[in-house]
């Protein structure tokens, strides 16, 4: 008789949490619904995604998004030619017109540059059209201050979709996200939270995600802040400072 009970006791719980499952996934449909297809596609372009480097050698990789800036991407040039670190910079089309000096430099002071489209635009907000030329006006723009065009690309917003991975995947590059790090230097979250984020989340092979950019105008971003701290440290703990291509030779 115990033994009934308890298995009516427990039919009835197992009903109970499946039909609030039930109800909370009524809920996240939406998000869960892009979820599942930005995994689809991740499964099936896996090979030309990166999203770790190399996890046997000391080494991490900065890499800045949305410069190059005419304020603070040449400090974050001087903090790494200082400690002889070496980056990747994903920058905007638009804004390598403005300032084509210091992409230039970038590139001749050994730091990789890849592609972030011409206007920062949402992919999955986009024309096939649209992203194409986005895409493919910005490795002319680099190219023509470079001399080559890049093979990385990083996609503004992580929105991805098939168009996106189709062009890359034609013109022999590579779509680059990030490790499971992510300090949201974007947002100005203080610099003392960049750098408790990396040291406590870094180890080898990590790809970091930071900006060149921000709408905050200060002197010094929090992000060049925070480097000045997070590169000496790291480095002192025994790590490398490399581009994308060398973390994932
Ligand atoms: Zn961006």
């Amino acid at each position: 008789m115990k033994k009934v009970l308890i298995y009516t006791v427990s039919v009835f719980m197992l009903v109970t949490l499946f039909y609030n499952i039930d109800i909370f996934n009524k809920f996240e449909i939406g998000s869960k619904q892009k979820a599942m297809i930005n995994n689809n596609i991740s499964k099936k372009y896996g090979d030309i995604i990166i999203k770790k480097g190399n996890e046997n050698k000391k080494m991490i990789a900065l890499t800045f998004d949305d410069g190059p800036d005419e304020d603070f991407t040449p400090q974050i040039l001087d903090i790494l030619k200082k400690y002889n670190a070496k980056a990747t910079f994903f920058v905007v089309g638009q804004k390598v017109g403005w300032n084509p000096e210091i992409v230039k430099r970038a590139y001749e002071e050994g730091h990789e540059i890849g592609n972030h489209t011409f206007t920062h635009i949402n992919i999955c907000k986009s024309s096939n059209e649209q992203i194409r030329k986005e895409i493919m006006e910005t490795q002319e723009i680099i190219k023509k201050e470079i001399g080559k065009e890049p093979t990385l690309f990083r996609p503004p917003y992580r929105a991805i979709n098939e168009t996106l991975f189709d062009i890359i995947k034609s013109n022999h590059m590579k779509v680059v996200l990030w490790s499971d790090l992510d300090t949201k230097d974007w947002s100005n979250p203080g610099v003392y939270n960049i750098v408790k984020t990396i040291e406590e989340k870094a180890e080898n092979g990590t790809i970091i995600l930071l900006h060149d950019y921000n709408k905050i105008r200060n002197n010094k971003s929090q992000t060049i802040q925070a480097l000045e701290k997070i590169i000496p440290k790291m480095q002192s703990l025994g790590y490398e400072f490399v581009t994308i291509p060398e973390i994932t030779k």
